[in-house]
């Protein structure tokens, strides 16, 4: 558990509405969120802080105790704290929903069914052409057997005993009077002493459904698509959520992407560095040509316009980058042995390294 002061850490007065203890945390969740600053240890303390805070100041109950006992009164409720990550989005999927702009519930009417997660897995060309997919998206619709009720059809849930349907049972704990959530029920407030055989008494049902989609060309790892109304089933009537897939782009052999572009080095033989010469290259449309020049150097790179990716927002294509390594051959024929040393020869060099030009070069390096 955090010692800092809860309305300190999200910087609200001890009077705060609930509202504005929710702005307050959504500023922060947004500037500090993981995924927004990876592996950054303030951020994610800040996050942890801020989660824990607003966990306790936006419940009623939990807020009551910390006013009047402060942490120790919390502790005493048995309320731990967040352990780790995992545990606040568990708890807190919705707001983060409404936070990042992924919908979430509305807080009145029936509630909207969640939203879907996909991953979807799709090779580099099918990221520069684009692809039409179908997905089989397991997802939860509402049981028809039952009409939802989640009892054999012809009996009715019954009001639940333990809690009489409140859903929640108190009992006291040193000061405190505690509610949680009735154990026998787990908090809907009913019993289902016959349950519906379709659905085991959930009321909901998964059910795989076939969603064909488009993938655009250009899109890339983190890509997220979304479909309206393709996601879980409203309750009680309500609007279903929204799918959303989210593309991940399997590395390629050769080519390696960033942004637009694409990079790719290829190996030239020396001959055809110093004398030039054409070199068939590969792109995602295929073989091109790419005319070396002559007296090129290992490392230079070679710009092809156009040959890169589709743009997702806007028009034309990013360009293919390509770095020429100089390859020396590791074994020579005699001819060619004689043939270099000739050369060498006419270059005013000897067979071997030209010492006084070493010497040289390395005395102006460490200079
Ligand atoms: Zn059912
Ligand atoms: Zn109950």
């Amino acid at each position: 558990m955090i010692e800092r002061d809860y309305y300190e850490i999200l910087s609200v007065s001890r009077t705060a509405s609930p509202d504005e203890i929710k702005k307050a945390y959504r500023k922060m969740a947004l500037k500090y969120h993981p995924d927004r600053n990876p592996s950054n240890k303030e951020a994610e303390e800040k996050f942890k802080e801020a989660s824990e805070a607003y966990e306790v100041l936006s419940d009623t109950e939990k807020r009551q105790i910390y006013d009047q006992y402060g942490h120790e009164g919390l502790r005493g409720s048995g309320f731990t704290g967040f352990h780790g990550f995992e545990d606040i989005f568990s708890s807190f999927g919705d707001i983060f929903g409404d936070f990042f702009g992924f919908g979430g519930h509305s807080r009145t009417g029936p509630a909207r069914g969640d939203d879907l997660r996909y991953d979807l897995e799709i090779t580099f060309e099918e990221a520069a052409f684009g692809k039409e997919a179908e997905l089989e998206i397991p997802r939860t619709v509402t049981c028809d057997v039952c009409g939802g009720t989640g009892a054999k059809p012809g009996t009715q849930p019954i009001t639940c005993p333990a809690c009489g349907g409140r859903g929640q049972v108190s009992r006291s704990q040193g000061f405190f009077s505690i509610s949680s959530t009735c154990p026998s029920c787990r908090g809907t407030g009913q019993l289902i002493p016959e349950p519906c055989e379709t659905c085991q008494g959930m009321g909901r049902i998964k059910q795989k459904r076939k969603v064909s989609l488009k993938i655009p060309a250009g899109v890339d790892t983190g890509s997220r698509l979304r479909l309206r109304g393709e996601g879980e089933a409203g309750e009680r009537g309500g609007p279903p959520g929204d799918l959303y897939v989210v593309i991940h782009v399997q590395a390629h052999d050769f080519f390696e992407r960033e942004g637009d572009d694409i990079y790719c080095k290829i190996p030239i033989p020396f001959t055809m560095a110093a004398l030039g010469g054409k070199l068939d290259v590969p792109t995602i449309d295929g073989a091109e040509s790419l005319q070396i020049k002559k007296g090129t150097q290992s490392g230079e790179v070679f710009r092809l316009k156009g040959k890169g990716f589709p743009r997702l927002r806007g028009y034309g294509k990013g360009d293919e980058i390509i770095q020429v390594i100089v390859k020396v051959p590791k074994k020579l024929t005699k001819r060619q042995e004689t043939l270099l040393k000739e050369f060498a020869l006419l270059e005013g060099e000897t067979s071997t390294p030209n010492e006084e030009e070493s010497r040289g070069f390395f005395k102006k390096m460490w200079n």
